[in-house]
């Protein structure tokens, strides 16, 4: 059975590896090692399918140590990869739960799970930065409209 941590014992020092080598070795999801070939393990890159050296692999993994869990506020939890995911596309979808906070949806864009998690209505912002939120049943910050503007002051600039 596969542990959720790689198993970097596995992985033979003066050996190249495909990706889908590199992860069935170390028994890990085809996109985790992806994810580390954005997050700087280097590769052969003058081959198709590029190739891993092993020894890059091995060093790559002692340096990142134990993998992270916390999702960023773009990521879910995906209780299937068991593991935080982005959301498929950059798309997430919230919807309202009061007026202050709500629930993210989204679709792991590894195994297409759809993952949810509860969010602050003032994170939006910064969300929105970072991915694609659409709002099926209305943006929660267009209905502040519940003091109409104060126009004393404005007033008193016309009199003057
Ligand atoms: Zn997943």
């Amino acid at each position: 059975m596969a542990g959720r941590r790689p198993n970097r014992r596995a992985i033979k020092q003066h050996y190249s590896y495909t990706t889908e080598e590199a992860a069935n070795v170390l028994g890990v999801a085809k996109g985790s090692v992806r994810r580390w070939l954005k997050a700087g393990l280097p590769y052969l890159a003058d081959q198709r399918p590029f190739l891993i050296l092993g020894g890059d692999l091995r060093a790559f993994l002692d340096k990142r140590g134990k993998p992270k869990q916390r999702c960023g506020l773009a990521e879910f939890f995906c209780f299937r990869c068991r593991e935080p995911k982005a959301a498929a596309g950059g798309l997430i979808d919230y919807i309202p739960q009061t007026a202050l906070s709500g629930q993210l949806s989204a679709i792991c864009e590894e195994c297409e799970t759809i993952m949810h998690k509860n969010v602050s209505a003032s994170k939006l912002a910064l969300l929105e930065r970072q991915a694609a939120v659409s709002f099926p049943q209305g943006d929660p910050r267009l209905n502040e409209m519940g003091n109409p503007r104060c126009n004393d002051h404005f007033e008193k600039e016309l009199k003057a």
